[in-house]
């Protein structure tokens, strides 16, 4: 698309006159940064809205799950590996970075391969990788499993806390809390789910999706389309990123899932108890769980006094409504996960958003 397309869209996108207010919502963390990044959400008209969804991996690990690594590392003296993402996020009583400044081993690293790596070649310490992640990244941690069983690896395990987004998405709209018009699917994890893994949201919620990419354009075009279905009235499911989503999706990707993990019921933060939205280890891998092979009991999940978080990730609030942002809970120093990461929705509103004064 050329400059003087783009600008089209735009001035189509800004003069919009819609009859009703529409509200939309962004399944994906990385759309919530990108609307604002790009200056898209600018261009809404007064009566359409952008709502925040639960599609940030780091955002959605309830407390516990940080509580019980902290504890695993503490009594069982590993390595813990992890993405750097999850090293500022608040746990209970502590976070990885506290930790890692009074001395617990913590490594930060870009792949789960890359923990593989750090066991093969240190068969003396006990690798623990911290297993965070959506559809986008699971398939790699199922060939890190798969790997260390071919090698015997006996210093290696996960800990699971991989989350499905559709789950997620079908538990919002059964709790029906929140007016959504319609989605802006992720266009990362529909990638590996296919188009298939969202009709369910079209066909039995009559909810009107567009899968879409990340740049302007893909906003943009995805903003439009979606909007001319909702105000068609017609529940459909447009795939506006066919260079990479296809209807099936990355099917090598779904069998080396299928083949480690199985579904089962996740803790989503502020959603609560999903059936069928986690993930855990199928019989022939359970060696490689960690929390079978180093049991521990962390101290009672504890969540931030007046965060905001929970009401975020369902789309009820924005952060804006939280009177801790940037005032209390800044970038620097967070009280929630939804400011640390750089998918979720507080940072990418104080990174962009114009508060009045
Ligand atoms: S601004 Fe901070 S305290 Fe408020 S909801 Fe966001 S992360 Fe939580």
């Amino acid at each position: 698309m050329d400059k003087k397309e783009l600008q089209t869209y735009a001035d189509k996108l800004k003069n919009l006159e819609l009859e009703r207010p529409i509200r939309i919502m962004e399944v994906c963390g990385t759309h919530t940064t990108q609307f604002f990044y790009t200056g898209v959400k600018d261009l809404f008209p007064e009566k359409l809205s952008l709502i925040d969804g639960p599609g940030c991996p780091v955002c959605v690990t309830p407390n516990r799950y940080l509580d019980r690594a902290i504890e695993i590392a503490r009594t069982h003296e590993v390595w813990l590996v992890t993405f750097g993402d999850m090293m500022r996020v608040p746990s209970s009583y502590s976070s990885l970075q506290k930790e890692k400044a009074v001395g617990v081993p913590i490594h930060i690293v870009y792949s789960p391969l890359d923990a593989l790596t750090l066991a093969q070649e240190n068969p003396e310490k006990q690798v623990v990788f911290l297993s965070v992640g959506f559809e986008t990244t699971i398939p790699t941690e199922a060939v890190a499993v798969k790997k260390a069983r071919q090698e015997k690896l006996k210093n290696f395990s996960i800990l699971t806390g991989n989350k499905l987004t559709p789950p997620a998405v079908r538990a919002l709209l059964d709790a029906g809390e929140v007016k959504i018009d319609g989605f802006i699917l992720p266009g990362h994890v529909s990638v590996i789910t296919g188009i298939k893994g969202w009709r369910f949201v079209a066909d039995k919620y009559k909810k009107p999706c567009v899968i879409t990419g990340f740049e302007t354009q893909n906003l943009l075009i995805g903003t439009m389309a979606l909007i001319h279905l909702i105000q068609n009235g017609n529940p459909e499911i447009i795939n506006e990123y066919s260079q990479v989503v296809t209807e099936s999706g990355n099917e090598k990707a779904q069998e080396v899932m299928a083949e480690v993990f199985e579904s089962t019921e996740a803790k989503w933060r502020g959603i609560g108890t999903i059936p069928e939205s986690g993930l855990c280890l199928k019989e022939p891998f359970q060696e490689f769980d960690a929390n079978l092979r180093f049991p521990v009991n962390p101290p009672e999940e504890v969540e931030p006094r007046g965060c905001r978080c929970g009401e975020i990730l369902r789309g009820l609030v924005t952060p804006l409504d939280c009177p801790l942002f940037g005032k209390k809970c800044l970038p620097e120093t967070p009280v929630g996960a939804c400011m640390v990461s750089s998918e979720g929705a507080c940072a990418a509103y104080f990174r962009y958003q114009k508060v009045s004064p």
